[in-house]
């Protein structure tokens, strides 16, 4: 099957990246994420990056002309399909997306609040090759999202590098990016919505989801 680009909406710590992760190798498409590449900005040590640390690390939105810019020139750099993460988070983005490249499909995926917090506040990631952990045993109200743990604490199983918190997923930053998420990101999906690009998806078992996803996504593009 030839999919050529999806997008996938959700707030922080809904596992939108995690996702993203696995269905790349099943479609063989690509991920452009756009906070992937504002943190190789921030560490590439540019003048742009060190602009941008500060917005990232407070939890807030970088300016749309600056992440247009980043993602326009990152999909253009990829031949075929590919899977936006986190990109467009507003409607500026969204109505700039539109001049310059086309959705299939929109991929809304939906946690409860507390879990949001809960989940991105034992996220754990490596710092060598981005591979992701978490801690949070979400065992209840119908969800079944056991803890991904690495086999020994603190290691990547992927790689052997040290698993660390994200600086921006401390439980007052991530408050402010879910304020930030209802603000300023929530309205895409009405925008998506009132294009017929839009397919909702509740998370109740995590990863463990993928299939369903994967069935859902297929049902909406075949
Ligand atoms: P993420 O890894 O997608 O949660 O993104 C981490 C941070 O990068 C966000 O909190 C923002 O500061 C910034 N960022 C990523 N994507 C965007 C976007 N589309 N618009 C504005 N800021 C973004």
């Amino acid at each position: 099957m030839f999919v050529r680009l999806r997008y996938r909406v959700g707030a922080p710590g809904v596992g939108k990246g995690t996702f993203a992760k696995k269905i790349s190798p099943h479609y063989g498409i690509p991920i452009m994420s756009t906070g992937d590449l504002v943190r190789n900005e921030i560490s590439s040590g540019s003048a742009l990056g060190a602009k941008i640390k500060a917005i990232n690390d407070s939890g807030n939105l970088v300016g749309d002309d600056i992440i247009v810019e980043m993602a326009e020139g990152a999909m253009k750099s990829v031949k075929g399909g590919f899977i936006l993460d986190g990109f467009p988070r507003t409607i500026a983005q969204a109505e700039a997306a539109e001049g310059f490249t086309k959705l299939d499909l929109v991929v809304n995926l939906m946690l409860p609040q507390e879990v949001l917090v809960e989940k991105t506040v034992n996220r754990r990631v490596c710092n060598d090759c981005g591979e992701g952990f978490n801690l949070a045993n979400i065992v209840r109200d119908g969800m079944d999202m056991p803890a991904l743990l690495p086999a020994v604490p603190g290691v990547c199983d992927k790689c052997g590098g040290d698993l660390v918190q994200r600086s921006d997923d401390t439980e007052e930053i991530v408050n402010n990016r879910l304020r930030v998420y209802d603000d300023e990101t929530k309205p895409l999906v009405e925008f998506y919505r009132s294009r017929n690009l839009l397919t909702d998806f509740k998370i109740v078992k995590g990863i463990a989801d993928l299939d369903r996803l994967i069935a859902a996504i297929d049902a909406r593009t075949n």
